[in-house]
């Protein structure tokens, strides 16, 4: 069977997890809300399976990783230190056209020609468009003559005005229906009514230069209100008809509340790859601006600035900023990690992708402090340099930032492998210096293929962010100790002795290392000059006498993300043909049984026997402390099968005449069918629990 084209296979993903529960829309019964998703009854299992092995994998399994579970509401100075109130925001563009928001980065280059309108004029009926003329010679005739401080011509120029406007006025019923015209009179009025005033009280003495301001103003919001000088573009995609990118821009011009606009002066223009167009309508987009990421909110009763908190956009900042007390509880010695796994919130610009890309979605994320290169140096005598690619093996006290940030990233393929993402399906990219944040080191993003991912040249998906893998130096610790003024270092014993044994030139090269790194965090985070060179030595004696602010490396994980991957991989489509030869196409979601939301279907082979329900119940009730079990009687053996092949069970039990002992050497065993295959075989009942843990867990 040809592949089914990216989007076609997106559509029977969402309908199928729909249909069968693991993901429906948030509020859909008012229409939806976009960017929220819930998870229905198979999708909320795959998603505790997912956390809780997340969740051993990075902390039970290991020594050196502590758990914590944070407020979603913190200390909003937490956002500030953070950087995340002053620059976690995407830049965005505005269709001028349809209104739509996109987020500049994601945008599609487009081609076609440029139609370009220096602007458009409303197009009065005769009487207002004579009224309109007069008006605006009223106006000239009144400019001139507050210049030469013409009272008697200023005067008769302003009753003229004064007569026209009211007779627009009275016209009013007639053309309030057409907004322009209504919002002009409005805005000329304004003016007008200060002329007016100006003219009352100050007689002999008038302010000239204020008269002709008023005059001039006067003229411009006639002028502004009939004429537009806006230029606008518009993209004509090839076979468009160029009325199309007219009456697009026609309709621009309305929506400013032009009348009836005639367009000025077009010019064409070819277009290469352009992001400057709306990719749904071709209108011209406004250029990027910042768009705060952030959810706000107000805690307490009274809802002012002094109040504000944020619904916070990742997990990690809890972890720093619980730093001291999880160390000064847990006993744990740098280097080691702490987990968390949550809800984060972003008010994503384009949600996108099905729940790719959500507004509300959860995190695992693990901050693994360790200890600064000039310390590993100190202690150890070097730092173990590694290859940039393929596991670097059990950490060693040699290790620097590079060797852990290597070893990360390899645990966490190996994570993604032991749950059925093959390495074929995953992608790397690695952050340029370009990319990398000023206080980065390096950051490795790791990818799966997505049916919607961007492909090659050659036609083959490059994957989007599934993780990223972050050393972000002693950035996050060393701004919550400024923000805060808590000390946020660790005093580290072994370092303190081994400083002692080091020769003058050792000591004085570590020293200086460290010190540069400190005035470079400490400058690029504004501090002044001569401050920031006070306070990076004082850090450098510190670390002389065993102090230092640990460094992280930071595998940040999203938990959606991951299910949608786990879905898309698993998601295969069998056709199955009968004896009559009639063919039905089915699906079946092969998880790995780590994953899979139930773990066995227990079927009774006939729902009528007794004893066979009677067994099978028997059967439920012992596997069930143990694992998510279905038990299912309805329809036939084979429907119950594919039933549950379609929610990627791995293995259905059938509990059947045999089972009672009708061939008496298989009394107590039951069939075990297997997914992916089909195969079958018998066991006994004792072994069922051993067997299956030993391949769900
Ligand atoms: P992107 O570049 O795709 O916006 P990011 O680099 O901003 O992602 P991080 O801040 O590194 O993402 O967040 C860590 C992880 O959290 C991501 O790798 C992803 O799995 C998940 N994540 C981030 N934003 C979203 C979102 N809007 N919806 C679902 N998951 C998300």
């Amino acid at each position: 069977m040809a592949e089914p084209k990216s989007n076609e296979l997106m559509e029977k993903i969402v309908s199928l997890c729909k249909r069968r529960g693991f993901i429906f829309q948030s509020s859909e019964i008012y229409g939806g809300i976009n960017g929220f998703w819930d998870y229905g009854p198979l999708g909320a299992e795959i998603k505790r399976n997912v956390k809780e092995l997340w969740w051993n994998t990075m902390t039970r399994m290991r020594d050196d990783v502590v758990g914590l579970e944070a407020t979603i509401i913190m200390h909003p100075q937490i956002w500030r230190a953070s950087g995340h109130v002053d620059t976690f925001s995407d830049p965005m563009c505005d269709c001028k056209f349809c209104g739509k928001r996109f987020r500049a980065d994601q945008i599609e280059p487009q081609s076609g020609v440029a139609y370009i309108y220096s602007g458009a004029e409303s197009q009065l009926d005769d009487v207002e468009s004579n009224l309109n003329d007069r008006l605006l010679a009223a106006a000239d005739e009144a400019i001139k003559a507050s210049e030469h401080v013409d009272i008697v011509r200023l005067k008769a120029a302003s009753e003229e005005m004064v007569a026209i406007t009211v007779v627009t006025a009275k016209l009013r019923p007639k053309i309030s229906a057409r907004a322009a015209a209504s919002d002009a009179l409005d805005a000329v009025l304004r003016p007008f009514e200060a002329l007016q005033k100006l003219l009352s009280t100050s007689d002999s003495n008038l302010d000239r230069q204020e008269a002709a301001r008023l005059n001039t103003l006067i003229k411009a919001t006639i002028r502004k209100h009939y004429y537009c000088d806006e230029p606008t573009r518009v993209l004509l995609r090839k076979g468009e008809h160029p009325d199309t990118a007219r009456k697009k821009a026609r309709a621009f011009y309305e929506r400013r509340k032009y009348y009836l606009p005639k367009l000025r002066k077009e010019e064409v223009e070819p277009v290469e790859n352009s992001v400057g167009f709306c990719p749904d309508d071709g209108g011209e987009l406004t250029s990027p601006q910042p768009f705060n990421l952030m959810f706000k909110t107000h805690y307490g009763p009274i809802e002012s600035d002094e109040n504000i908190a944020y619904l916070r956009p990742e997990t990690a900042q809890a972890i720093f900023a619980q730093f001291r007390n999880v160390f000064d509880s847990s006993r744990q010695k740098v280097p080691f990690g702490i987990a968390q796994t949550g809800k984060a919130f972003r008010n994503e610009v384009t949600p996108r992708n099905y729940t790719f890309r959500s507004r509300e979605f959860e995190q695992m994320e693990l901050e693994f402090f360790i200890k600064p290169d000039e310390a590993i140096e100190a202690i150890t005598g070097s730092v173990t340099k590694v290859p940039e690619t393929g596991h670097p093996g059990e950490p060693q006290p040699s290790w620097g930032w590079q060797a852990w940030h290597q070893y990360w990233v390899e645990e966490r393929v190996r994570f993604y492998e032991g749950i059925g993402l093959s390495r074929e399906t995953l992608g790397f990219h690695r952050q340029t210096a370009e990319e990398l944040a000023h206080y980065a080191r390096a950051c490795v993003d790791i990818l799966f293929k997505f049916p919607f991912s961007k492909r090659d040249e050659k036609g083959e998906l490059l994957g989007e962010e599934l993780e990223g893998i972050a050393a972000r130096s002693d950035f996050d610790l060393s701004q919550h100790e400024r923000f805060s003024g808590k000390p946020m270092g660790v005093f580290d014993e072994e370092l303190r002795a081994a400083w002692g044994k080091l020769d003058d030139a050792k000591k004085a090269e570590l020293s200086k290392g460290y010190y540069e790194a400190r005035l470079k965090y400490l400058t690029k985070s504004g501090v002044e000059q001569a401050k920031a060179e006070k306070d990076a030595k004082e850090d450098a004696d510190g670390l002389a006498k065993g102090h230092y602010i640990p460094h992280v490396i930071e595998p940040s994980a999203g938990v959606d993300r991951l299910i949608l991957a786990l879905i898309c991989n698993a998601f295969t489509e069998v056709t199955d043909t009968d004896d009559k030869g009639k063919s039905e196409t089915r699906v079946i979601l092969k998880f790995h049984p780590r994953v899979a939301p139930v773990k066995v279907g227990i079927m009774p082979l006939l729902k009528n026997k007794p004893d066979i329900v009677k067994k099978a119940l028997e059967v439920r009730d012992l596997l069930r402390p143990w694992m998510n079990v279905f038990y299912d009687d309805g329809g036939s053996i084979g429907r119950r099968y594919a039933r549950q092949d379609e929610a990627g069970t791995p293995y259905c039990l059938t509990i059947d005449f045999d089972t009672l002992g009708e061939k008496p050497e298989l009394l107590n065993t039951v069939t075990i069918r297997h997914r992916d295959d089909g195969k079958q075989e018998r066991l006994p009942i004792s072994e069922l629990q051993a067997w299956l843990l030993a391949r769900i867990r």
